[in-house]
Formats: structure tokens, sequence, C-alpha cells
């Protein structure tokens, strides 16, 4: 039987990518230097994880994992509207160039990355293509949300893909369309919702879907969700009429996290919003990985 496929997740924030892979997959190395995104990555998964910057890894420490796939989610903000889209020049570019650096001399078979849509048009991309091209690596890219597959979520992605000498393919779109309540919670937390005057100073600019809408298409959660009414994310206007926010575990249902993916206790709302707003669909992590055949 064929060794299991090893994985390096870099960027592992909560573990976007891992909640994606197939049991029998092994992750050598999961690196982040968010403390609070580690401690429920570890308290999800046993990988070995490593609270250290990108820039400090080494070529020795990249050979010794060894793994077939390097997965990583850059920081997006260099390449964000709501940022100032500095791209190269924005210091959180740097850990980037240095992997972009250590893939052409390490050369793992595949490569994958994700970043917001603005990212396709930023010379951290045509950096990106030029190394993977000198390299040997066939590539393919997609704008990816999870509504093509049926979640009524938007969270429009950048994918890239790559194979060293090898070409990948996407697979198709499934044809279903999940409900929005089949990922709302039984009884909602009653500090979730919003009081009237917010509501009243903010009615213009929240996105609000309908419970009982067998069509509602909730926007993008942000890392902001919580704290910034505007552009964050959706809320729900309940039968009653009343509006609340979403829960952190109903995000992570749109997400595509398990529902046994564990928050440690005691953390709030407000503690769970920005990393949820910081990680991955599942959903589209997984149906990328298909593009690969370990
Ligand atoms: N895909 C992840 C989140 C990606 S967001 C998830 O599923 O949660 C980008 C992540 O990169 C953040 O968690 C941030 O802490 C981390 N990060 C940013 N710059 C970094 C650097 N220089 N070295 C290591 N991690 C970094």
């Amino acid at each position: 039987m064929a060794a299991p496929a090893s994985i390096l997740e870099l960027y592992c924030g909560i573990g976007g990518c891992a909640s994606a892979l197939p049991k029998e997959f092994k992750v050598v190395g999961a690196v982040d230097i968010n403390q609070k995104a580690l401690a429920l990555y570890s308290l999800n998964f046993r990988h070995p994880t490593f609270t250290k910057t990108i820039e400090s890894l080494d070529i020795r420490t990249y050979q010794a994992w060894n793994a077939d796939l390097w997965w990583m989610s850059p920081p997006c903000q260099p390449h964000t509207i709501r940022g100032k889209r500095q791209d190269l020049d924005d210091t959180r570019s740097n850990s980037l160039v240095k992997v972009i650096e250590m893939f052409g001399r390490v050369k793992p078979r595949y490569i994958a990355i994700e970043n917001v849509p603005g990212f396709a048009s930023s010379a951290a991309r045509s950096s990106l293509i030029e190394r993977l091209e000198s390299a040997g690596y066939r590539y393919r890219e997609i704008e990816l949300c999870p509504t093509q597959l049926g979640i009524p979520n938007r969270r429009r992605r950048y994918f890239l893909t790559a194979g060293l000498n090898e070409i990948m393919e996407f697979p198709s779109f499934p044809e279903k369309q999940k409900s929005l309540q089949s990922f709302l919670d039984d009884k909602a937390d009653p500090d979730l919702f919003v009081g009237e005057s917010l509501l009243d100073k903010y009615k213009h600019a929240l996105h609000i879907v309908e419970k009982t809408d067998a069509n509602a298409v909730t926007a993008c959660f942000t890392s902001a969700y919580g704290r910034s009414f505007v552009r964050s994310g959706s809320y729900l206007k309940e039968e009653s009429g009343r509006v609340r926010r979403f829960s952190p575990r109903e995000i992570a249902r749109l997400l595509g996290f398990p529902e046994n993916f564990r928050f440690p206790s005691g953390t709030t709302p407000k503690d769970l919003w920005p990393l949820l707003g910081n990680s991955l669909s599942v959903d589209c992590v997984r149906y990328v990985l298909k593009a690969f055949r370990f």
C-alpha cells in the first residue's frame, strides 16, 4: 500500500485545511504565529504545531518535513479591497516571498495556495508564477465560492494548485443546494441579538437574511464580524422579526467545519469570530484537494 500523503500546513490558523483532509493523511507540520489560533488547532488536531514565523524556517526544516503537499493561506491584507493593496511592499508579504524562494529549492511534489481574489492581479502572484514555471511546475488557478458547492455563504477566494511536471484538473460542481436553515442553531443565544438603536443606526448598511427564506445566502464573514457592522458578514432576522448575529458555531458550519470541531471552553463569540473570519471554506479546500493525485 502507498504511504499516506504528507501535508505541510503553512499559515495553518485554526485548521481549515486540516479539517478538509482525509483521516489517513499525515500533517507533518502546522505553522502559524497566532497563539490563539494554534490553541484552537491543537484542541482539534494532534498534528505537530510550530509557533514560528514562516520567515524563520530554514531549508533543512522543510527538507526534514519532506511533505508531498505544501498548503498555504498567506495573509490576505496586502491584497484586500479594504486594505491598502500594497502587495509586495506590505511587510506581511515577506513570509510569502521566502516560501516562494524555498519551494523552488526544496521542490515538493504539490503546492496549493489560497488568497482573496485581489491576489490574482498582484505582483506577489506574478513572482509566484515565475518561480513555479522556472522550477518545472504546472499549475491551475480558480476563483471559487462556497455557493458554487451548494453552500449558502459567499466567500469568493483565489486558489492555485501546482504539481511538479503534473497537470491538475478541478472536478465539476455539484447540483444540490443546501438551505440556510440546516446551518442554524436550534436555539439562539440571547446575547447575539442586536438592540433597536444599533439596528436603526446601521439599518442601511447591515446585510440581513431572513430565517424563513429558503434561498437566503449569507455574506462573507470576515475577521471584523462582531466589531464592525459594515461588510463584515450577515445578520439573521428571526421569525419574531428580531435581528441577531450568527453564532460562531453557525459560521463554523457554513465554513464546512464538522460538528465535532471543538471550541475551547470559556471562549466567547468575540474570541472566535476573528479566528473563524480568517479561516477557510473547508468545502472549498476539499474540492481543491480533489485536483491532486496522491
Ligand atoms: N487558513 C487558516 C488561516 C489563514 S489567515 C485557517 O484555516 O484558519 C493567515 C494566517 O497566517 C493567520 O493565522 C496568521 O496568524 C498567520 N501568519 C501571518 N503572517 C505569518 C508569518 N509571517 N508567519 C507565520 N504565520 C503567519
